[in-house]
């Protein structure tokens, strides 16, 4: 049950800022995008274990920060499990901690809880935090396999997270 992600102006939220490190969570962020782009999530044959629209789209990220003065770097997560930022373990949170005390802010691509992971971890150096990314709601979405290894999400629909909410709304 991936969650489906708009992207927020991280570009006037960098102002006067010259380095940030870009944190990203591999799982909803990159699915979001390829069903943005319709494209395939995964080409096993192609780019194993690496979601190339997710990857082009952090890259015209940084080249849209580069023309703002503002260098960056990405703080990769390349094993499976460290690819879900709301489930990061104690040493990978010291590690990003370790990492970012090398820039001025931490940029965040993910939903609340990725953020709140690596709020947590950066709490102690006191870096700011920007978030790139906000839910737009849960994401419904026929998983497909192609030929040879491709990984797709198809005819996505946005389930609102409040529905709860909107319904007692609704009823009065
Ligand atoms: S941190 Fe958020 S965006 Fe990343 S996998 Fe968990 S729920 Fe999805």
């Amino acid at each position: 049950m991936p969650i489906h992600l708009d992207d927020l102006d991280v570009i006037s939220e960098v102002e006067g800022l010259s380095s940030a490190l870009i944190v990203p969570c591999n799982m909803c962020p990159a699915i979001t995008v390829s069903v943005k782009e319709k494209q395939p999530f995964m080409q096993f044959f192609r780019s194993f274990l690496k979601s190339a629209p997710f990857e082009r789209h952090i890259r015209a990220l940084q080249s849209r920060l580069r023309e703002k003065g503002v260098n960056t770097e990405v703080f990769k997560s390349n094993l499976y499990h460290q690819w879900f930022l709301c489930m990061w373990t104690s040493g990978r949170r010291k590690k990003l901690q370790e990492h970012a005390k090398r820039y001025e802010a931490v940029i965040v691509l993910g939903c609340d809880s990725a953020t709140e992971t690596v709020r947590d971890s950066v709490k102690p150096i006191d870096s700011k935090v920007i978030e790139g990314m906000e839910i737009a709601g849960f994401m419904n979405a026929n998983l497909r396999f192609h030929w040879p290894c491709d990984v797709s999400f198809e005819d996505c629909k946005i389930v609102p997270i409040s529905r709860k909410k909107e319904n007692e709304e609704m009823s009065g």
